[in-house]
C-alpha cells in the first residue's frame, strides 16, 4: 500500500468511528427504520441518511468496483483543491465493446455535487449508479438492456471539499482566488460559475464567486477535460443539484428558448404526462440568469442535450434517517426514462429512398430522432474525398424530407450522410454510411429506352400503310366500334 492509500484508509476509519459515536443514540432510537439497509445510503447505519462524506463514498465506490468487475470501472479523474480524489464510476457490460449490432454504445454523462452542501443532488447521482448495479445483479431486463447498449459515466461528487465542509463553494480560500466577492473573507469558488461559457458575464444579477477565470479550479478543469476527451460523444448530460424542485434546460445566460427547444419540450411533455409533475423549464426563466454553468457549457460548447436536475428544496438534512430510495424515487424514475430513451435524444437520419436520373439525385430522409438538424448533406465519397455533395437540407425531428440535387456524375464511391446531431451550432457532426443503393436511370438504360421508342414509333406508319392496303382490298372485316387499333390512335 502506498502512503496515499494508507492516509485514505486512516481518514475513512476515523470518519466512520466519529460518525458512529456521534449518532449512536440516534441509531438506537430509529434502528427499526433501518431494516432495508442494503439498498440505502452507503456506510449504513451510520451514514444511512442524506449526508454522505467523501470518505464513505470512497469506500462505497471501491466496493462497487471490487464486487462488480463485469460492469463497474472506477477511476479518479483528478483531485479537489484539498487533494481528494474525484471518483468516476463508469457502468456498462464490459464483456462487449459495442452494441450487439456492432455500433458504438450510447454515452450518458452525469455529475453530482458541484455545490458541496446540496446533498440530495449528490444522492441522486449515487442512487442512479446504484440502481443499475442492483438491477444488473437482480437480472432486471431494463438494467441489462441499458448496460449492454450504453455507457453510464457518473461523477457522484465533484466538490468533495465543499461536501465535507458543508459549503456550497470549494475550499480555494486563497485571497486572490475570488477578486469578485464582496465579502471581506475569502469564500471559495462557486464551481458552477467557473465554466468556459460566457464566464462571469451575468454579474451583478448572478453574484456568485466565479473564480479568477474559466476553469481556474481543479474540480471544473478535471470535469471539462473528461467531457472533451472521454464523453465527447454523449447524447445526454445531467448535472445534479438541490435548491428547488425543477429540471432546467439551457440557457441560463439567455431567456430565449435554445435551438433544440423541440427536444427539450418533447421530453418535458413526456415526463409530465407519465412520470412526474416536476416543472421543466429553461434555466434563465425557471431559476434566474446564470453564467459559466456546467449546463450551459455542456450544451453551448459540447453540444450535449443537458439538464440541471434540482432534486428538492432541502439543502441539508443532518442526522435524518430518511430512505433515500423513497425520497428520490420519482426523480430516479425520470432519470431511468432519460437513460432508457437516449437513442432518441439526437437527430437519426435514415435514407428511405434514393434515385438518380440524368445527374439529378433525389432522396427521402426519415429523421427517427427527437432532435432536428439543419446542415445535413448526402455525400458521395471515396475515402476522405467528397466526390459529390447534395445541397444542405433541414431534417426536422420525427419527420421526413424529400430533397433533389443535381450535378451527379460520379462512380466508384460510397454514399454517406453528413449532419449534426442536434440543431445547436456546437453539436457534434456525424458521418454515417447509407445502407441503400440508388435506383439508377443511367445514360445506357435511357439510350435503350429511346431506341425502343424509335423502333415502335417507326413501326406504326408501316403498320398503318399495311392495314390501309389490306382494308382497301376487303369488305369491312369487323365492327370498328368494337376495337380501334391503339397504334392508329397514337399516330394522331
Ligand atoms: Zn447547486
Amino acid at each position: 500500500m502506498d502512503k496515499t492509500t494508507v492516509r485514505l484508509m486512516e481518514e475513512v476509519v476515523l470518519e466512520v468511528l466519529m460518525r458512529r459515536m456521534a449518532v449512536f443514540l440516534a441509531v438506537l432510537i430509529v434502528a427499526p427504520a433501518l431494516a432495508s439497509a442494503e439498498q440505502n445510503w452507503p456506510g449504513e447505519p451510520v451514514d444511512n441518511h442524506i449526508y454522505m462524506s467523501w470518505a464513505a463514498l470512497t469506500q462505497e465506490v471501491n466496493q462497487w468496483s471490487d464486487d462488480n468487475p463485469d460492469i463497474v470501472q472506477l477511476s479518479s479523474i483528478g483531485q479537489s483543491f484539498l487533494g481528494r480524489e474525484l471518483w468516476m464510476v463508469v457502468l456498462s457490460d464490459w464483456s462487449m465493446e459495442t452494441k450487439a449490432n456492432g455500433s458504438a454504445k450510447e454515452i450518458v454523462y452525469i455529475d453530482g455535487g458541484h455545490h458541496g452542501n446540496e446533498y440530495l443532488g449528490t444522492a441522486l447521482a449515487w442512487l442512479t449508479a446504484k440502481w443499475y448495479i442492483n438491477g444488473w445483479n437482480s437480472q432486471s431486463e431494463e438494467a441489462i438492456n441499458v448496460l449492454q447498449n450504453t455507457e453510464l459515466h457518473i461523477m457522484i461528487m465533484l466538490n468533495p471539499d465543499g461536501n465535507d465542509f458543508d459549503t456550497r463553494h470549494n475550499q480555494n480560500l486563497t485571497t486572490t482566488a475570488n477578486p469578485f466577492a464582496s465579502e471581506p473573507v475569502p469564500t471559495g469558488i462557486d464551481l458552477n460559475r467557473n465554466y468556459d461559457h460566457y464566464w462571469d458575464d451575468c454579474s451583478p444579477s448572478d453574484p456568485f464567486a466565479p473564480g479568477t477565470g474559466p476553469f481556474s479550479e481543479p474540480e471544473t478543469k478535471a470535469n471539462s477535460v473528461y467531457m472533451n476527451t472521454v464523453v465527447q460523444d454523449a447524447d445526454l448530460y445531467v448535472t445534479m443539484h438541490t435548491g428547488v424542485w425543477i429540471m432546467l434546460y439551457p440557457w441560463g445566460k439567455w431567456p430565449e428558448q435554445p435551438p433544440d427547444w423541440e427536444l427539450f419540450h418533447g421530453i418535458r411533455d413526456e415526463v409530465n404526462a407519465g412520470i412526474s409533475d416536476i416543472p421543466i423549464q429553461n434555466a434563465n426563466q425557471g431559476l434566474y440568469p446564470n453564467c459559466g454553468t456546467s449546463r450551459d457549457y455542456g450544451y453551448g460548447v459540447m453540444g450535449f442535450p443537458t439538464f440541471t436536475f434540482e432534486t428538492d428544496d432541502d439543502q441539508f438534512l443532518p442526522g435524518t434517517f430518511e430512505d433515500v430510495n423513497e425520497r428520490l424515487g420519482e426523480e430516479l424514475d425520470v432519470m431511468r426514462y432519460l437513460i432508457d430513451n437516449i437513442w432518441y435524444w439526437r437527430a437519426r437520419l435514415v435514407v428511405d429512398s434514393l434515385s438518380i436520373n440524368d445527374g439529378e439525385v433525389s432522396f427521402t430522409i426519415d429523421n427517427q430522432g427527437r432532435a432536428s438538424t439543419q446542415n445535413a448533406t448526402l455525400q458521395y465519397v471515396d475515402g476522405d474525398k467528397v466526390l459529390w455533395e447534395s445541397d444542405n437540407f433541414i431534417a426536422n425531428a420525427s419527420s421526413s424530407v424529400s430533397v433533389s440535387s443535381g450535378g451527379f456524375d460520379e462512380a466508384g464511391g460510397e454514399w454517406r450522410l453528413h449532419y449534426q446531431k442536434r440543431a445547436v451550432n456546437s453539436s457534434q457532426w456525424v458521418n454515417e454510411s447509407v445502407d441503400r443503393s440508388p435506383d439508377v436511370s443511367t445514360l445506357f438504360s435511357e439510350s435503350v429506352e429511346t431506341l425502343l421508342w424509335i423502333l415502335q414509333a417507326g413501326a406504326i406508319p408501316i403498320f398503318v400503310v399495311a392495314f390501309a392496303f389490306w382494308w382497301s382490298r376487303e369488305e369491312k372485316p369487323f365492327d370498328l366500334d368494337d376495337e380501334v387499333p391503339l397504334e392508329a390512335e397514337l399516330v394522331e
